[in-house]
């Protein structure tokens, strides 16, 4: 089997150490098992664009050493993918899911949805799409769509339950009546997260998803999509949530979360790539301190943990110290 992975970011302006850590993971895993890992840049939220982004990222990668195998040729060197120059695949792939009843374009206005959602609210019930444009006729469509403004939503089953495994979390189950009619494609005609990821994923060839665990509950939805084209499913690994000492989220309050600032502040590579590669996963003994090579010859997804990991900002230090004496 050919293993390819990706790293796959929305731009926000900086490099968290999450990113960094889902990042250095799957190129562990690539680099362990003579595979590839790709750079995709998840540009689809035109509302969220951020300059230079792309550029500081790439940057930061390349002062620390993490390369990228794949991505389209842009004059004469391999840049990152972007989603926003891949808008005409996506919806060549939403047209499939219209003519298969998979999908199903929606026209209801923000005021309408707003109003549902209050009813719901009220009524204690879950909270998603009543499915008020998956009764209209083929005619009412074409007049709509003519003159509305729409979002395409996938049909998500009404009955039955979506089972995956995840490689650290084991069987993961959730039932379809919980899951709302996600959209796919929005009224700007740019496709949402969901469907461009899993379009990508597949089109690319992806083996191994591998990435934080905030991004579990967003899987049974990619579920649906890949049988929803009748593709075969990639592995996936979801990574433990990153924590401040007292255990809870990860936060800038307690410390910086910007992988740039640390470089600035005089952090080593080694050590960011060191502390970070032990944010999650763990080597067959106690050993502490590892080079880039020494984790990609240990790495294996078998020993990635379920639980939150601390992200211990005294250690950092200390292992800094260390790699800053080997320096001299
Ligand atoms: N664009 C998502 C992010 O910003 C990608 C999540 C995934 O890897 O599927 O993290
Ligand atoms: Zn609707």
């Amino acid at each position: 089997m050919n293993i390819k992975v990706r790293f796959a970011p929305s731009p926000t302006g900086y490099l968290h150490v999450g990113g960094l850590r889902t990042a250095l993971y799957n190129y562990l895993y690539a680099k362990n098992q003579g595979g590839k890992i790709v750079l995709r840049i998840e540009d689809t939220d035109q509302s969220r664009k951020v300059d230079y982004a792309v550029e500081n990222l790439i940057a930061i990668f390349n002062s620390i050493g993490i390369n990228f195998d794949e991505g389209p040729e842009n004059g004469g060197e391999f840049g990152p993918y972007y989603q926003s120059q891949r808008l005409g695949i996506y919806q060549e792939y939403i047209q499939k899911l219209i003519i298969n009843k998979s999908a199903y374009p929606c026209f209801c206005s923000s005021a309408r949805l707003e109003k549902m959602r209050e009813l719901q609210i009220k009524n204690k019930q879950i909270i998603k799409y009543d499915r008020h444009c998956l009764s209209l006729s083929d005619s009412e469509i074409e007049s709509n769509i003519r003159v509305k403004k729409y979002v395409i939503r996938l049909k998500i089953p009404d009955k039955g339950e979506v089972l995956f495994f995840d490689q650290v979390r084991d069987r993961v189950i959730i039932k379809c009546s919980e899951i709302d009619d996600q959209i796919l494609i929005k009224a700007d005609g740019f496709p949402t997260y969901h469907f461009a990821n899993v379009v990508d994923d597949y089109l690319m060839g992806i083996t191994h998803v591998m990435r934080g665990e905030e991004w579990l509950s967003s899987t049974p939805k990619h579920i649906l999509l890949y049988r929803a084209f009748g593709w075969e499913l990639p592995k996936f690994i979801h990574l433990p949530l990153l924590l401040n000492s007292d255990r809870s989220k990860l936060s800038k309050r307690q410390g910086d979360v910007a992988v740039e600032d640390y470089l600035s502040k005089g952090f080593l590579k080694e050590t960011l790539i060191n502390f970070v590669g032990l944010l999650g996963w763990h080597p067959k003994d106690n050993r502490e301190f590892f080079s880039i090579e020494e984790l990609i010859k240990e790495f294996s997804i078998k020993r990635i943990q379920k639980s939150g990991a601390v992200f211990d900002q005294e250690k950092l230090l200390w292992m800094n110290k260390h790699y800053l004496k080997n320096l001299k």
